[in-house]
């Protein structure tokens, strides 16, 4: 497992919401990050069916863009009684001609719900998969998740994405409705988080 020692990094991500989490979480660590939007890169297109996949893109594109190493993430929500649906389609759910409207979004992933005519808890598990690249192409993956359950309506204004019909197990409020700190404790991007943190950022 390579060490990320160098000082300055670049966050692989034009998505604001993923982009004040990981600064937070990369914090103590006493890294410079600078964004790909603040570089001015493209997105590059995600292809890959799976987290994995579409994480290495990004951050391999950002460590060549810049010469520097780069930390991507790639997240979304699976619901089990929609066969893991929207998974790596999350933020796609979103799209509208006009801009990501998640309200929609989560008004179609309850929708989904009750045409699949299945009933209460519906389980669902957020995912979140880092990758950290280097420009000579090495990469190492981290995987990190979070169980909870789907709830209607939506609860909150913290957070992003789907975090308002987000209940995670334990707690009687959402990811909307928790404190944004509390969230980074137990979230899937703390968990996979944690994980980098242990085999490439601790001595
Ligand atoms: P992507 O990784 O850029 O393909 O987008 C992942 C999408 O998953 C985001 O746009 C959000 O919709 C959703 N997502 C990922 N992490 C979270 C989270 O912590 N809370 C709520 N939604 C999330």
């Amino acid at each position: 497992m390579r060490k990320l020692t160098e000082n300055k990094l670049v966050l692989a991500s034009h998505n604001k919401g993923k982009l004040v989490e990981i600064a937070k979480l990369l914090e103590p660590f006493g890294k410079s990050v600078i964004s790909a939007g603040e570089l001015e890169f493209d997105e590059p297109e995600e292809t890959e069916d799976t987290f994995e996949g579409n994480a290495r893109i990004k951050a391999h594109f950002a460590a060549r863009a810049s010469g520097l190493p780069a930390l991507s993430d790639d997240s979304g929500l699976q619901v089990q009684a929609l066969n893991n649906a929207p998974g790596v389609y999350s933020a796609d759910w979103a799209e509208t001609p006009s801009g990501r409207d998640f309200e929609m979004a989560m008004a179609k992933v309850w929708k989904a719900l009750k045409n699949s005519k299945k009933t209460a808890p519906y389980k669902a598990r957020f995912i979140c998969v880092l990758c950290v690249a280097w420009p000579d192409g090495h990469d190492e993956i981290f995987r990190g998740t979070v169980a909870g359950n789907i709830v209607w309506p939506m609860r909150g204004k913290h957070g992003f994405g789907y975090d308002p019909i987000f209940q995670p197990h334990g707690l009687t409020q959402t990811f909307g409705e928790i404190d944004p700190a509390q969230k980074h404790t137990i979230s899937h991007r703390a968990d996979a988080f944690e994980k980098l943190t242990l085999e490439c950022l601790s001595a």
